[in-house]
Formats: C-alpha cells, sequence, structure tokens
C-alpha cells in the first residue's frame, strides 16, 4: 500500500508559516478576550502575543531569506531559532486547521534544509555521518547491519549496498539506527560536524529538534509499502547532499 504521506516532499514552506500566522490569529483573539477578563490575564496575553511576534517575525524572516536564496549571517541563528520555535505551535495550528501531521512536518523540514544549505557549512568525509533508519533494510535480511553496516552483502534487496558503495567512495561514517535512543547514542560517540538524516517526516522533525548544536540535513525516505517496511530512498539524492557538504 502506498504511504500517502510521502506527498507531503512538496509542502511548500509558505505552509509553515501560514500554520503560525493562524496561531498568532488565536493569540490576537486570547489578547482581544483577555482584555475583557481582568489586568492579570491581559498581561499573561500581551506577553504571549509579543512572544508569537517576535517567533512570527524570525519565520517570515526565514521565508524571506528562502525566497531570496540568501540571508545575512547574523540572522541565521534567529531564522533557525524561531523556526524551531514555531515547529509546535505550526503543528497546534495545523491541528485546529485540519492540515495532516506530516504536511506540516515536511514543511518544518523543507525550512529547515533551505536555511541549514545557506549556511554553506563545509566538513571533511570523516566529520560527516549519515544516518539511517533500520526500515531501509530488507525486512528479510539477516545481515546485522545496526550493528556494522560493513555487515551488509549487497546482495541489491535494498539501497543499504548503493549507500555502502557511497560511504567508501567518499569515506563518510554511515551508521543504521532503530531508533531515537539508539540514534543519539551513535551521534554522542562519534560527533560528528554534520549529520545527514534519513528518516520519515516525523522522526526527521523530531531528529532536527533533538540535535541543535550540530549542523543536520534531512532527508525523507520513501515508503512505496506503508510506514517503517522496507522504506527505500534516492541514492542520488544522497550523493548530492554529501558532495554540498565536502570541502
Ligand atoms: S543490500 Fe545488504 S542490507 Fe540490503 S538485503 Fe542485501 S545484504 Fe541485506
Amino acid at each position: 500500500m502506498l504511504d500517502k504521506s510521502n506527498a507531503s516532499h512538496t509542502s511548500p514552506p509558505k505552509l509553515f508559516v501560514l500554520a503560525a500566522a493562524a496561531l498568532l490569529v488565536v493569540a490576537g483573539s486570547f489578547l482581544l478576550i483577555s482584555t475583557r477578563i481582568s489586568a492579570i490575564w491581559t498581561t499573561v496575553a500581551v506577553g504571549i502575543f509579543a512572544a508569537m511576534v517576535v517567533v512570527l517575525l524570525g519565520g517570515l524572516t526565514a521565508l524571506m531569506g528562502i525566497r531570496r536564496g540568501q540571508l545575512p549571517k547574523t540572522l541565521h541563528g534567529f531564522a533557525q531559532w524561531s523556526t524551531a520555535a514555531l515547529y509546535p505551535a505550526a503543528m497546534l495550528a495545523g491541528r485546529i486547521l485540519g492540515l495532516e501531521k506530516d504536511r506540516v512536518r515536511g514543511s518544518f523540514i523543507e525550512i529547515h534544509n533551505q536555511l541549514a544549505a545557506m549556511k554553506q557549512v563545509k566538513a571533511q568525509p570523516d566529520e560527516i555521518l549519515l544516518l539511517l533508519p533500520h526500515c531501509l533494510q530488507w525486512a528479510d535480511c539477516r545481515h546485522r547491519i545496526t550493528v556494522d553496516v560493513n555487515h551488509c552483502r549487497q546482495c541489491g534487496q535494498c539501497v543499504i549496498g548503493d549507500l555502502l558503495d557511497l560511504q567508501r567512495q567518499y569515506g563518510f561514517h554511515m551508521a543504521v539506527a532503530t531508533g531515537g535512543t539508539l540514534a543519539r547514542k551513535i551521534i554522542m560517540d562519534l560527533r560528528p560536524k554534520v549529520v545527514v538524516g534519513v528518516a520519515c517526516e516525523r522522526d526527521l522533525a523530531a531528529g532536527i529538534q533533538d540535535v541543535r548544536k550540530i549542523h543536520v540535513v534531512g532527508i525523507l525516505n520513501e515508503r512505496p509499502n506503508g510506514p517503517c517496511y522496507n522504506t527505500t530512498l534516492n541514492v542520488a539524492d544522497v550523493e548530492k547532499t554529501i558532495r554540498s557538504l565536502v570541502q
């Protein structure tokens, strides 16, 4: 069964800011209502509204930077911080507006990747970690690639073999994680400069939020058999990402 959430690959960044703007309207309405309740509620509402305005300004800065294809270095941090701060707000607004969760997540990942690209971070191959989800491995494969990807016999049943070729060609690190806890441990142990993370919208958005201090680039997997089962990806996309990062 085709996983329809893959449609979110084309989520426009606008969606994310629109969803956040909807929440701003909610915060504004709260502000208006609170003025009729009590002074304390008005103060709280003003604080929430002001915070939302700052965060939304950061979101708009990010969107304008993406449109123009560049952003002053001094605004990179603000744009990324605001995008991360907008994420839970956008999820909430998305729920109110009846948007698919993965569309909002996909939009967040797209904005994050475009902001990350603008930073033009470069690294040596051995400073890059390609972190893969276990569901990329063919479900009937008996080789324990979560222990060591070199256990893969490159039989061609899944993309792990092709990714191993790429890893040997460029010399970056590659690991397969069975979940978020192991993914975090791999990152903590290796301490790479850049993580190229492959996952579904949910895991990728959570991972980007988790690993704030490391440069992360996200690549969505493809799920022709439904979620978490015999997933795949475009190996050329991975190679393009690695080439853009290598010094
Ligand atoms: S390519 Fe590697 S991981 Fe994939 S099924 Fe074959 S041996 Fe297993």
